[in-house]
């Protein structure tokens, strides 16, 4: 089994994070996908983040029609705050040690890598796929993977792909970047301006049916 899992916020889901997903379940030939949105983010404010059923709701919208693509809902299934340490042990328990789980994120989350709880255990259960992302810088990541994650992590440049001591490998590879995030989106609405190209048109149509972001 060749899975990969993407968690996030998507508060909403756009494009950013759908094509990455795309490329990426192409570059490392995923079986499954996962979109798994947090329900209680560690690095943000509960009280402005719009409730997860309205998130959860976008994301399956998104990727209804898609083959590989699916949502899981197993952060709402824990009380405490989503930590992707324990999400990771979860899968890592139902799949069993042979599986092949790839756990994707972009490149301004992995840049502050060291904010998340256990991170240096992250990299010892399963392999990560690096999405790069504009405005953000990639010559960062080879010290943040030595200085904070492992010293011993080798950077293998023809490959895209940083080895770690455990074995599991931290892709970063291209993929088309798209200046797209949520916060803008989030502000677009806001202000009452079109939010047409930047996401799914049934996330859009969802988002002006229940008056998000206003
Ligand atoms: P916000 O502006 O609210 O933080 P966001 O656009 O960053 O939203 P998140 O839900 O925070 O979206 O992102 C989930 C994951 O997807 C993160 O690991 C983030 O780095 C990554 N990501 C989001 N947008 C992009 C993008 N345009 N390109 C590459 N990676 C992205
Ligand atoms: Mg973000």
């Amino acid at each position: 089994m060749r899975l990969g899992l993407f968690g996030g916020t998507f508060n909403p889901i756009h494009y950013g994070h759908l094509r990455a997903a795309e490329e990426v379940a192409e570059i490392l030939q995923l079986q499954r996908l996962l979109f798994i949105p947090a329900a209680r983010p560690p690095h943000k404010h509960l009280e402005a983040v719009t409730p997860f059923a309205a998130r959860l709701a976008m994301t399956r919208l998104a990727v209804a029609d898609h083959p590989l693509f699916e949502v899981s809902d197993i952060e709402n299934q824990r009380p405490d705050r989503s930590y992707s340490i324990e999400t990771l042990r979860l899968f890592r328990r139902e799949y069993g040690a042979a599986a092949q789980i790839f756990f994707i994120l972009g490149l301004d989350a992995m840049l502050e890598i060291d904010t998340w709880r256990e991170y240096r255990e992250l990299f010892t259960l399963c392999h990560f796929f690096v999405l790069d992302r504009p405005g953000y810088e990639s010559q960062e990541l080879e010290a943040i993977m030595r200085r904070k994650v492992d010293e011993r992590c080798e950077y293998l440049a023809g490959d895209g792909v940083f080895r770690h001591p455990s074995g599991n490998l931290i892709y970063f590879r291209p993929i088309t970047r798209l200046d797209i995030s949520s916060t803008h989106i989030r502000s677009l609405a806001g202000q009452g301006l079109s939010l047409r190209y930047l996401l799914p048109e049934k996330v859009r149509r969802y988002i002006l049916k229940e008056k998000l972001y206003r």
